[in-house]
């Protein structure tokens, strides 16, 4: 089949590449250059968690993409992942935090965040009264050495990557505009993230686009710390960074924005950061050394949406939003193939546009 894969961010590029590899003729198109800082993919680090708490149906999505992220290092020749653990954390009672703990299968009790001082060396420090969960099976992807990969495997795997192509909106069939020229195709997949509601005005209702900013923050004693997700009203974020650096993010802190206009971060976005890391970080300094921004696509339940268009048949949106899709690239690329095969599928069938099962019983994404 001859599939257009519209956007190149981390779920284009894992479409196109299982795509590639399972023998269709695949075009994929990019508006921006290679590896570009515009969406929602860029950047160093990213979380891994294989114990979501977010839901059953996320910890199966996040164990089977494990078995292709080790496939992938395989094939890029060095690791995408390091486990570091992770700290799940929240004021007492948090379901997140109670999520964590009872769909892991680690038998583990909660901690008391006044536990968490001494157990890193005084490296990370939370208040006595969070609850927290010591997660195992966490650690950090290496975001931006993921996307290389992608991008190199998809091509080598016969995909046609087409950077700098702007498509036109709307898309309505699988016969796409582009720079004044209209091409055709058996299947079209939009997985354009914060830029999808314009694509498919259809869906633009259900996909809020929003503004986040992430800091980098530096110490005198590097050390490979724990990852950390917070369910507290900002939904505080973080992860060991390349050089010895810490990153903070806000899962819950930024407004609705344009993607095409996007503001950068500034002092404002600074102090609001620099006030966790005071709190979080004792042995990093609070002013953060970089700033980089980055695009939230938000659904009301925060869930993926994943759904086929209702003006064709053969056009999928492929929104692998709300902030915490990284971790599970490896199966976007099955899904979509799931999808072109007519295949039955658990996912597509819980996070398409008439949800059934059990997504996000269990609280909010966090990162
Ligand atoms: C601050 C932040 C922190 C995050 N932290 C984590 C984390 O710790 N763990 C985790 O698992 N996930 C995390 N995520 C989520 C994860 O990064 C995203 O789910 C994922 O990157 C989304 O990828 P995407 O391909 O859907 O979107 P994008 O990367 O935005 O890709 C969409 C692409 O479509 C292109 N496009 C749009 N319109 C057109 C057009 N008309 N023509 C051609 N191209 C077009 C865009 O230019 C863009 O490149 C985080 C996200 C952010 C923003």
């Amino acid at each position: 089949m001859k599939v257009a894969v519209v956007g190149l961010g981390v779920a284009g590029l894992s479409i196109c590449a299982r795509l590639a590899l399972a023998g269709h003729d695949v075009l994929g198109f990019e508006q921006f250059e290679p590896m570009h800082e515009s969406g929602s993919s860029h950047g160093d680090t990213r979380i891994m968690r294989l114990t979501p708490g977010e839901g059953e149906v996320y910890v199966r999505l996040a164990r089977r993409a494990a078995a292709t992220w080790r496939a992938w290092e395989g094939l890029a020749g060095r690791p995408l992942i390091e486990w570091t653990t992770g700290l799940m954390a929240g004021p007492r009672g948090s379901p997140f935090v109670a999520a964590c703990q009872r769909l892991s299968r680690q038998p583990a009790a909660l901690l008391r965040g006044d536990a968490i001082h001494p157990l890193t060396r005084g490296r990370l420090a939370m208040p006595y009264e969070w609850d927290v969960f010591r997660q195992e099976d966490a650690g950090v992807i290496a975001a931006d050495a993921t996307r290389a990969f992608l991008l190199r495997q998809a091509a080598n795997w016969g995909a046609r990557l087409f950077h700098r192509r702007r498509l036109d909106a709307p898309i309505e069939t699988p016969a796409l505009r582009i720079d004044g020229e209209t091409m055709t195709f058996d299947a079209v997949i939009v997985a354009g993230g914060a830029w999808a509601g314009k694509l498919l005005p259809e869906f633009a209702g259900r996909l809020e686009v929003k503004r986040r900013v992430v800091g980098w923050f530096e110490t005198d004693a590097p050390r490979l710390l724990p990852v950390i997700c917070v369910d507290n009203e900002e939904g505080v974020f973080g992860m060991p960074a390349p050089r010895g650096y810490y990153k903070l993010g806000l899962h819950a802190v930024g407004g609705a924005t344009d993607p095409d206009h996007v503001r950068e971060p500034d002092a404002r976005d600074a102090a609001l950061l620099s006030q966790h890391a005071a709190l979080l970080l004792p042995t990093h300094r609070p002013e953060p050394v970089r700033m980089q921004r980055c695009l939230y696509t938000v659904t009301p339940d925060e869930n993926f949406l994943i759904a086929q268009s209702a003006n064709h048949e053969r056009v999928l949106l492929f929104s692998a939003c709300s902030g915490h899709g990284f971790k599970y690239a490896p199966v976007f690329g099955e899904l979509a193939q799931e999808w072109l095969n007519g295949l039955p599928s658990a996912e597509l069938e819980a996070f398409g546009s008439h949800r059934r099962g059990d997504v996000n019983r269990l609280g909010a994404p966090k990162a």
